[in-house]
């Protein structure tokens, strides 16, 4: 990772916190107003989208790139996330030239133009992010950490216990830090949309939560940094949580509002997908898990029997995509060569009608 900033980039680098701080009091004594877009790098559209809002909404905009280790599990793979710094560093520079030319950049709040770059990156060395206690993953380990419950002990958090105290931990940092006027987050992680509201909501933090819309690929697929493990044959089968929602959409659509049937209608989807792969041989099946189906409510998680239409709902799910049993070389398998289990997660949302 670059240490320093090359002149050429028209965004400031910054690894440390007292530099950074100089420059948001700079932008508050100039007026200027800070969208944060805190992500783990590897950043694709959805990441670039949210990029985009922030822009449009704010005269600066800092993005985070940090892989936080305490969100990761013991078990998971910290090690193997991708990381595509100089990429990154491209796509960012290359969207600020796109917001300099639609007449964009920097302009001032209020002016009649939305004004708004990328002004700032930040990011951090682990030492700089937990400068006391080193980040542990361990449940009983030691160190200060923010916990949401019982919002992150539902659906995610079912499977992954110190993830959401890892999420709330480093955007508690982060906010510290930055002091954004917005934050931007996007809906593909919706448990992590309700969780930053909920804290910002009970740790009185004055930052205005903004949430972007879900980045799909062409065919309906979440975006997700973690895609480039999947491979060609699990990532036609992947499509099987998008799928399996719609279903559940669709049954909502028609009337239906009681829990067996909607999520009937997408577990319906998921049996019949996974029969079909169980048919195939080996080499020409990718085999997964469906780790939960949920219909909740928007606010506070808890499941729902019957969807109250003034209300709305979260629709989420997530499906654990098994390593290939085997494969051959002439195959994409994608990163790790078909053998890294990727996790997919999705949701829709059931707007509350009035
Ligand atoms: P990550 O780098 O995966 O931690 O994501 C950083 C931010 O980008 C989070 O707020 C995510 O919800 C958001 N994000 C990730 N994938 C998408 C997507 N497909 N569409 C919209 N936002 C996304």
């Amino acid at each position: 990772m670059a240490s320093q900033t090359p002149k050429s980039h028209s965004f400031q680098v910054f690894r440390d916190v007292p530099p950074l701080r100089q420059l948001r009091q700079q932008l508050l004594r100039s007026d200027r107003t800070v969208g944060l877009v805190p992500t783990m790098g590897a950043l694709h559209e959805g990441h670039l989208s949210l990029i985009r809002q922030a822009a449009a909404e704010n005269t600066d905009v800092f993005v985070s790139i940090y892989v936080n280790p305490t969100q990761f599990g013991v078990n998971e793979d910290l090690e193997s996330y991708p990381r595509t710094w100089d990429s990154d560093i491209e796509k960012i520079e290359k969207l600020n030239a796109e917001l300099a030319s639609h007449g964009q950049g920097n302009g001032v709040k209020g002016s009649s133009t939305t004004p708004g770059r990328v002004t700032a990156i930040l990011a951090p060395t682990s030492k700089v992010m937990y400068p006391t206690l080193p980040p542990t993953s361990e449940i009983h380990g030691y160190g200060s950490f923010v916990t949401i419950t019982p919002l992150a002990t539902k659906l995610e958090g079912a499977s992954r216990p110190v993830f959401f105290r890892g999420v709330a931990t480093v955007c508690m940092k982060l906010f510290n830090i930055v002091t954004p006027d917005r934050v931007y987050f996007g809906q593909k992680d919706v448990q992590q949309t309700v969780i930053i509201r909920r804290m910002v909501q009970d740790f009185h933090l004055g930052t205005e939560v903004k949430i972007g819309t879900t980045v799909r690929e062409h065919d309906g697929l979440a975006m997700s940094s973690r895609n480039v493990y999947l491979g060609d044959r699990r990532r036609a089968v992947g499509l099987v949580l998008y799928s399996a929602l719609k279903a559940a959409e669709n049954a909502f659509e028609s009337g239906k509002v009681s829990r067996a049937d909607i999520l009937g209608a997408a577990n319906e989807v998921a049996q019949k997908v996974l029969a079909a792969q169980k048919a195939l041989s080996p080499s020409e099946r990718a085999l997964f898990e469906v780790d939960y189906i949920s219909l909740a409510d928007p606010d506070d998680l808890t499941e729902l029997e019957v969807v109250d239409r003034t209300r709305g709902a979260i629709l989420s799910g997530a499906v654990k995509m098994l390593p290939l049993e085997e494969s051959s070389p002439e195959e994409n398998r994608g990163l790790g060569d078909g053998k890294v289990p990727v996790r997919l997660i999705d949701n829709l949302i059931f707007k509350p009608k009035v």
